[in-house]
């Protein structure tokens, strides 16, 4: 099969991913950016809680914040507290909306995007990528002199090179429902630990301008299977969020530990891929 080559290869457009590619191609490297699904962020999960800090730090514009968010409420076992700083702490984004920025942002600086092309294989010693185009079907392969995978907490690397996290281990599930509430009142960050109900895992509420995206997160053995059950028992129990439409649904690991190896020969995991990200 002939191979198509490039300086660097990066397998998903995600937060990681398009901020490797956008830097790289900024610097003057030919860099080819795969992405399974037909726009970046449709189906990546979130409660999209992003650090202020990280406005400034990634120079992402305002159009993609939809709160900016001062107040944290935490309540540990119906002990509630309200912690208020003079200036915002977290902003709330929608990934539907962050993924593809990044994406397109990589892309003005020079970087081939190519959507609904998922990554299949991928051969360490000849630094081929096998691509399915989910489109026709077909297959062909790509090949970088640096391939990076940012595709999220199941990569591909730990099963075809060992690097990055293996998510089979000690894995948390999370499970995010966004609910259709068009300019809901909602100011503060909510973070729910009930020792009683749930003596593992966690409930958040975080309120974008139209939605409240409401979630919950804990270890996968003890969660998965009926997540999804417990968050819906969770919303059904308050008068706020009761019988509002489930807009978008998602669901996803986040790693609980750090990978112990993060490159390989001509190879780098970065994102959820390393167990320590955030967007
Ligand atoms: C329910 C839930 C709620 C969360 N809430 C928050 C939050 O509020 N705030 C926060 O900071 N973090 C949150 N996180 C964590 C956050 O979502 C991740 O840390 C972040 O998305 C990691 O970014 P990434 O680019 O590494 O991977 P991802 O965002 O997972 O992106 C990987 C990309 O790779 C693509 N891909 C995967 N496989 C392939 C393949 N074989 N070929 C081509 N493309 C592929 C995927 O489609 C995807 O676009 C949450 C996670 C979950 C599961």
């Amino acid at each position: 099969m002939n191979c198509e080559m490039h300086d660097v290869v990066v397998v998903g457009a995600g937060p990681c991913g398009s901020t490797a590619a956008y830097e790289i191609a900024k610097a003057g490297y030919d860099v080819l950016l795969l992405e399974r699904d037909k726009v970046p962020g449709q189906f990546n999960s979130c409660g999209g809680g992003l650090g202020n800090f990280l406005l400034k730090k990634f120079d992402l514009p305002d159009s993609l914040v939809h709160k900016r968010i001062n107040k944290v409420q935490l309540d540990i076992t119906t002990k509630k507290k309200l912690y208020q700083a003079d200036q915002p702490i977290y902003v709330s984004v929608k990934r539907t909306e962050l993924d593809p920025f990044l994406a397109r942002r990589a892309e003005s600086v020079g970087a081939q995007l190519r959507c609904y092309q998922k990554a299949v294989d991928y051969d360490p010693f000849h630094k081929h990528v096998k691509v399915l185009d989910r489109a026709t079907e077909t297959h062909y392969q790509v090949g970088g002199k640096i391939v990076i995978f940012a595709d999220g907490a199941r990569s591909m690397a730990w099963q075809v090179c060992r690097i990055g996290v293996d998510h089979k281990r000690e894995s948390i599930i999370g499970v995010a429902f966004e609910l259709d509430y068009p300019d809901n009142p909602h100011e503060a960050f909510e973070f729910l630990f009930n020792g009683e109900k749930l003596p593992y895992g966690y409930y958040w509420v975080f309120p974008t301008t139209d939605t409240l995206n409401v979630g919950m997160g804990g270890p996968t053995a003890q969660l998965g299977g009926r997540i999804g059950k417990l968050l819906q028992e969770f919303i059904d129990s308050r008068d706020d969020l009761r019988g509002r439409k489930v807009v978008r649904k998602t669901s996803g690991l986040i790693p609980s530990y750090v990978a112990d190896q993060l490159h390989g020969d001509g190879v780098l995991v970065v994102g959820d891929e390393i167990g320590r990200a955030h967007v």
